[in-house]
């Protein structure tokens, strides 16, 4: 089913993302968390696409697997990444043959340790725009997501600059929006607030991670920017050598901060999982989702 006809039924939706499990140990481990998730019964899955297009095979197996063996709504996400315009509606056009019609269409990332940034391939595309773009001209019968940035892009000279391109995204054909995680939900709604102003009417899900480990806190704000709300913080510090206290104190932030989303007129919430089972399925009965 199309994210776009789950709306239609749904006001809010619930939905985790994974990534594809790297060796052999990874895939159990993943098949025992998944089995708890999933009894969750939740709106959609995604799965990513790594850095670099370095998981591209597995990710491939996973969305068929989820699609098709579980029977799960299958989100395929897909970056420019090392792709060429023609390799691109290939890859797609293989996943929609498989009945997936979900993609998560993305820039990305270059490879982790990559000196040069984000570069375009020769007959690529620039930007998730122009992949957006070329997907809804090529490819029929699909539903579109793009990311969306409440702390803006690293890469963007400011808020302004950002949100005019995401609106030139959203103009290229994505039908919904997923953002990167956040802590600190009064930025999500001042973004979402800004985006309304300028014309961009999709739903704008917002990305949830759990924050349970002290070690987790310098990885998060790098990747994201984050801002982290300085009494969290400080809870943290105050617990960083006892790992129980730290778990609780990131799971009572995230179970307000998911409450307090909801309660404001959030379309649901998109869990980072990281693959990993518990925090989620905690949060998810906290939060008593049906
Ligand atoms: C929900 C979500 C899922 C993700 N999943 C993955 C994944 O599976 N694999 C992966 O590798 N990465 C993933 N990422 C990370 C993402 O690839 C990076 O954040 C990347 O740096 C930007 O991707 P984007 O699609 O948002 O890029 P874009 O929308 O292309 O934006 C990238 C930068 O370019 C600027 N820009 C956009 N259009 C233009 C234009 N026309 N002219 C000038 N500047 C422009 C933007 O302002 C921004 O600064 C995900 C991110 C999110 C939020």
């Amino acid at each position: 089913m199309k994210i776009t006809d789950i709306f239609k039924q749904k006001e809010k939706t619930f939905s985790f993302e994974f990534y594809p499990p790297k060796d052999e140990i990874a895939a159990v481990d993943f098949g025992i968390n998944i089995g708890q998730l999933i009894k969750l019964d939740p709106s959609f899955v995604s799965v990513t696409y790594g850095a670099g297009g370095s998981t591209r095979s597995r990710t491939f197996d996973l969305v068929d697997y989820l699609k098709n063996r579980i029977g799960l709504n299958t989100v395929a996400h897909y970056t420019c990444v090392g792709s060429t315009k023609s390799k691109a509606m290939e890859d797609l056009r293989s996943l929609r043959a498989k009945g997936l019609q979900n993609f998560m269409l993305l820039r990305g990332d270059p490879e982790i340790g990559s000196k040069y940034g984000f570069i375009p391939c020769y007959d690529g595309f620039a930007n998730a725009t122009e992949l957006v773009s070329y997907t809804r001209e090529h490819i029929e019968d699909c539903c579109i997501g793009g990311g969306a940035y409440p702390e803006v892009h690293p890469e963007s000279v400011d808020a302004e600059f950002d949100i005019r391109n995401l609106k030139k995204k959203v103009d290229a054909g994505c039908d919904f929006l997923i953002t990167q995680f956040f802590f600190d939900n009064q930025r999500y709604f001042d973004f979402v607030d800004r985006a309304r102003e300028i014309g961009i009417t999709c739903r704008i899900i917002p990305g949830i991670i759990p924050l349970i480990k002290y070690s987790q806190l310098e990885r998060f704000v790098n990747l994201s920017r984050a801002s982290i709300p300085a009494r969290f913080l400080q809870k943290l510090e105050d617990n960083r050598y006892n790992s129980e206290a730290v778990y609780k104190a990131g799971m009572d932030f995230a179970i307000d901060q998911c409450r307090d989303l909801l309660a404001r007129g959030a379309p649901g919430i998109h869990f980072y999982t990281l693959n990993k089972s518990r925090a989620t399925v905690e949060i998810y009965r906290t939060l008593k989702v049906r």
